[in-house]
């Protein structure tokens, strides 16, 4: 099964994408989580790179594609978070999977409110070392500033100030909404409100996609 999860930053997508992961035995490609490790490589382009994730600036294609193709070749399941995010990059990922003959099977959209959004993410923390992420209203850790798996100090993201998320969202509605419909028309899509209790939307999204593939996890 391969499924393309989209939504704005903060609409609960690395989560949603986690829980089918573990329950459907897919590979999870965050593209925002490889360009995280990505800059923390010392290179120009790197540098250039983390200019523009903490502007919230989009990638240039071609740099993402470079990225992405490799990772797709080798993997037969998998839910890809993150991308596409334009049109030319869903043209693209197209390409990809026809040219590799495993296709898009599924594409879900959560949908979340623009207030909410910014709410959630501006109160969001991560752990720097095991990725879990913690919110200071939401899910606030047991220990102020320390993550409760691992034990490591909470960062924020720098890319997860105020500016910044104004940013990411206008991109989002300007240049991801319209990606929503082409899937739609494409009737691969499956539109989700993301607000509310994130473990009861991942059971429903388990139901609906064990209904869509009769329990078939292929
Ligand atoms: P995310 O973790 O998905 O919110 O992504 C964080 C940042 O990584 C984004 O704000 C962009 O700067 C960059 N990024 C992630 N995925 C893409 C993509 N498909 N195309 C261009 N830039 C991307």
């Amino acid at each position: 099964m391969r499924v393309v999860i989209l939504g704005a930053s903060g609409a609960g997508k690395g989560t949603q994408a986690k829980a089918l992961t573990e329950h459907f035995a897919m590979r999870h490609i965050s593209t925002g989580d490889i360009l995280r490790e990505e800059v923390k490589k010392d290179s120009a382009v790197c540098r250039a790179v983390k200019r523009l994730m903490d502007r919230g600036d989009l990638i240039p294609d071609e740099l993402m594609l470079s990225i992405l193709e490799g990772v797709l070749v080798e993997e037969e399941r998998f839910i890809l978070d993150g991308f596409p995010r334009t049109y030319s990059q869903a043209l693209a990922l197209s390409d990809i999977c026809n040219r590799i003959g495993r296709p898009i099977d599924v594409v879900i959209s959560i949908e979340v409110p623009d207030d909410e959004v910014i709410q959630r993410i501006t109160g969001r923390f991560v752990c720097p070392e095991c990725t879990m992420m913690f919110h200071e209203v939401f899910l606030p850790p047991a220990k102020f500033g320390i993550c409760d798996k691992c034990g490591a100090f909470l960062t924020q993201r720098p890319d997860d100030t105020m500016a910044t998320v104004k940013n990411r969202l206008r991109i989002f509605h300007d240049l991801t909404s319209p990606i929503i419909d082409y899937y739609g028309r494409r009737g691969v899509l499956i539109k989700k409100s993301g607000v509310g209790d994130a473990g009861l939307i991942s059971a429903d999204l388990i139901k609906e996609l064990e209904e869509k593939f009769n329990g078939h996890h292929y």
